[in-house]
C-alpha cells in the first residue's frame, strides 16, 4: 500500500478549491446558517462560535483574535487582514 500519493493529491485539490465565490474567503472557514433578514448566520468551523448575522469583518476578527481552535497558519492569515482593515480594536486590551 502506498498512500503518500493520495495525500499529495488531497493537498493540491485543497489549494485549487477556489471557485470564484462572490464572498470573501472567510466563508471557507465558516458554515452558513439559515438566512435571517437577508443575512446568513455564521458558525465557526473550528470552534463552533456563532454569529447571528455573519459579518466578514467580525468573522475575521474572531478567527484572528478569539478563536481558540484555529490553526496558527489560518490565524496569522486573518490577523493580517484584520490589521489591514483597521476596523477592529486590534490593540484593544482587556
Ligand atoms: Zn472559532
Amino acid at each position: 500500500m502506498d498512500d503518500s500519493n493520495d495525500n499529495q493529491n488531497t493537498i493540491i485539490n485543497q489549494n485549487k478549491k477556489k471557485r470564484g465565490r462572490p464572498k470573501t474567503d472567510i466563508w471557507d472557514y465558516f458554515k452558513e446558517g439559515p438566512r435571517n433578514r437577508g443575512h446568513c448566520s455564521a458558525e465557526c468551523n473550528f470552534c463552533g462560535w456563532k454569529q447571528q448575522v455573519g459579518q466578514p469583518i467580525e468573522m475575521q476578527g474572531h478567527i484572528a483574535l478569539n478563536c481558540l481552535k484555529v490553526s496558527p497558519e489560518v490565524k496569522s492569515l486573518f490577523l493580517e487582514k484584520v490589521k489591514n482593515n483597521g476596523h477592529l480594536g486590534y490593540n484593544k486590551k482587556n
